[in-house]
């Protein structure tokens, strides 16, 4: 498999002086498998690069699979400059999350309305097909595809893509789920002593991996007042790679702030913090034109021989309990569950909250930990012990994010554990992920 970078920066294109050693346009990696079945991870401004090789260097006919992360503007502006599109016969299959405010069509039209831009989607002469994702594993033209919900402020997924013997990972835009990576009591460098299970179940979705190409937007003191935008730093990065045996890592999303010299002294320092790591991982930051062999080996990752599994969430209205005992908790996150078409019902204590369920059960229940009286352990407890409600999903809502508090909340059973302060597209996008997921169970 070769896999070419064609925009490697984040949030903002940013070409210049500055720019030119590590490149300005924003997400774009095309991955060609040896058949010559071609993959786009993003559609950033680098997507205009690679239309313009495809057209003028490539077959004269072109099938591609673009597949996005999210619709957020750097993911998904160069799709109306990418050339192939313009082109009858050739056929695009364009695969994205669902559970965004509207399908993946709906949004790519959006910003291809008129006030913005002069052809709309519906007019472009190439066969489009748009593929809703959710969570799950899937076969594409040959290639072993799995997706995996990120942390970031919208529905986003990663992807691992297993071609020709080899496996490449695609996971921007993330951040950690905890602050806290390892367990005290637990020697750090294993997946399994990773304390909070979303941080462990994102290295386990790069396992094996011989190529992850991973958001590293910020150095570790950037990401402290920058937390909750949905971005990496590379420690981060560099040492949930390095426990999921990943055999090279590219860091990419670059910030729009970072020139070229600061980028390379933060290639330095992750090269230094993978060496102490041990594992043998190479890690560099992606630039612009970078191109990559990789050389099939034996078949490794688990996904390989998993059916494929897939579970809707967009074709059902869905209802949420919300239990807090802050009003104004309450109503912030009922008027953003509303606005994404759930219905809502609240409670403001643990036994208002049980005896809700008792009544009408929900899908799903965001549950605050800290209460007075029943706390959100003890209403976890008794939902577990339930036979009705032993698989409810619930999202724990939490000001503590310390270990004892971590452990006791996965230990009481809760889905997913959210620590304060969050953002309400977080909130609702991890919403949106326990859905999907329950629905695969
Ligand atoms: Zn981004
Ligand atoms: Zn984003």
């Amino acid at each position: 498999m070769i896999v070419r970078f064609w925009g490697t920066r984040g949030s903002l294109a940013k070409p210049g002086p500055t720019t030119l050693r590590y490149g300005g346009n924003t997400s774009c990696v095309e991955a060609r498998s040896a058949d010559g079945t071609l993959i786009v991870l993003d559609c950033g401004t680098g997507a205009h690069g690679l239309g313009h090789r495809l057209t003028t260097e490539g077959a004269p006919r072109c099938d591609g699979h673009l597949m996005i992360t999210h619709t957020h503007w750097d993911h998904i502006q160069g799709f109306p400059f990418f050339s192939p599109a313009f082109v009858k016969g050739n056929t695009a299959a364009i695969y994205g999350p669902e559970g965004s405010r509207g399908s993946l069509q709906d949004v790519l039209a959006g910003q291809m309305e008129f006030t913005y831009f002069p052809v709309a989607l519906n007019q472009l002469p190439a066969a489009i097909t748009y593929h809703d994702l959710t969570e799950g594993d899937y076969t594409i033209d040959g290639v072993r595809v799995a997706t995996q919900f990120l942390n970031h402020p919208a529905m986003t997924i990663g992807y691992r893509v297993e071609a020709d013997g080899v496996v490449v990972v695609y996971l921007v835009d993330h951040e950690p789920f905890s602050d806290q990576l390892w367990r005290a009591s637990a020697a750090p460098g294993s997946i399994e002593s990773i304390l909070h299970e979303g941080d462990r179940r994102h290295a386990s979705f790069m396992a094996g991996a011989d190529l992850v190409i991973h958001d590293a937007q910020y150095t570790p003191q950037e990401y402290q007042s920058r937390k909750t935008w949905g971005h990496s730093a590379y420690d981060y990065v560099v040492q949930v790679a390095a426990a999921a045996g990943v055999r090279r890592l590219a860091l990419t999303h670059h910030d729009p702030t970072h020139d070229d010299h600061f980028i390379a002294e933060l290639e330095r320092e992750a090269r230094a913090l993978a060496q102490r790591c041990g594992t043998g991982l190479d890690v560099f930051c992606a630039y612009e034109g970078c191109e990559i062999v990789l050389e099939g080996g034996l078949p490794r990752g688990a996904t390989a021989t998993k059916p494929s599994r897939q579970a809707s969430v967009a074709q059902r209205t869905f209802h949420v309990l919300v239990v807090d005992d802050q009003p104004d908790m309450v109503t912030l996150i009922v008027r953003a569950l509303e606005s994404d078409h759930y219905t809502v019902s609240t409670a403001t204590s643990g036994q208002a909250a049980l005896r809700s369920i008792g009544e009408r059960m929900p899908d799903i229940v965001v549950l605050d930990y800290k209460m007075n009286g029943m706390d959100g352990l003890e209403v976890m407890k008794t939902l577990r012990a339930g036979d009705l409600t032993r698989l409810l999903p619930v999202l724990m809502l939490t000001a503590m994010s310390d270990e004892p508090s971590t452990r006791a909340g996965f230990d009481a059973g809760v889905t997913d554990y959210v620590t304060k302060p969050f953002s309400i597209p977080q909130l609702t996008a991890r919403v949106r992920a326990c859905l999907a997921r329950a629905q695969l169970q």
